[in-house]
């Protein structure tokens, strides 16, 4: 007989392929509102850095429902000016549920005291002060949405629109756009940009771990640059494991 947790795997594989159906033939403004505003009403959420990249996802899920849960890790490290950024974009897009979500004070009494973890163990410094404030704040709800796109390449090169990560399915609108699509969504509806976009960081993290790019490198270049290490942790499973794909 299946144990308890393997029905609920099959279950949720089952309901992975069921969202995929369900979002056939739609565009990423489609998708997200079936996801959203549908399907998955009252217990799906957008997860948003307020980055570089992220007004568009977040005008997207504003035209759609401004109520919208939209769940940010401020990691106690990032700029000042994502920070503005945030509060700037959620009064212009109209968003009433912006929560910021903090690393338990708790972890970083335990782990990272004096702020400098990053540069020792800068995995655990990301599984502190980002992993685990969203792993706590997902849980009430069934599907998450991020932003993540391909063209990124990486461990993003071969992203699907429907993953399943730590128990639940994760929606990824823009999967397939890439940068000159995010533009052009950007002019058409005059979408400001992140205050740091200017001074060539393609990609915003926390400040000790982000950098500038020359202007033919990746857009995620400047993040942990000269390390061995591309992703925060967010979208890697708690197990240690890359988010598994349904396609
Ligand atoms: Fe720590 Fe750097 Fe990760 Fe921010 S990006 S949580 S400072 S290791």
């Amino acid at each position: 007989m299946a144990s308890l947790k393997s029905e609920y795997r099959l279950a949720l594989e089952a309901g992975a392929q069921a969202l995929e159906a369900a979002l056939s033939g739609l565009d990423a403004q489609g998708a997200l509102k079936r996801c959203l505003a549908e399907i998955f009403k009252g217990e799906s959420c957008v997860v948003s850095s307020f980055g570089t990249e992220s007004a568009v996802i977040l005008h997207m899920a504003a035209q759609i429902a401004p109520d919208t849960p939209v769940l940010f890790v401020d990691t106690g490290q990032l700029f000042d000016e994502t920070l503005a950024y945030r509060d700037s974009l959620a009064e212009r897009f109209g968003l009433t549920n912006v929560r910021s979500l903090t690393p338990s004070p708790h972890d970083i009494a335990a782990d990272d005291p004096d702020g400098t973890l990053h540069k020792t163990n800068p995995d655990l410094c990301c599984h502190v002060r980002k992993t685990l404030p969203l792993i706590r704040a997902l849980q009430p709800y069934k599907v998450w949405v991020s932003g993540r796109k391909r063209y990124h390449g990486g461990e993003r090169a071969d992203i699907p629109r429907v993953e399943i990560q730590d128990g639940k399915l994760k929606l990824n609108p823009l999967y397939d756009w890439d940068a000159e699509a995010l533009r052009a969504y950007s002019r058409e509806h005059d979408l400001p940009q992140h205050p740091l976009l200017k001074q060539k960081y393609l990609s915003v993290g926390c400040v000790p771990c982000t950098s500038p790019v020359a202007p033919d490198d990746d857009p995620r270049a400047g993040r942990w640059a000269g390390q061995d290490k591309t992703e925060c942790g967010i979208h890697i499973g708690a197990d240690g494991t890359i988010t598994r794909t349904t396609g």
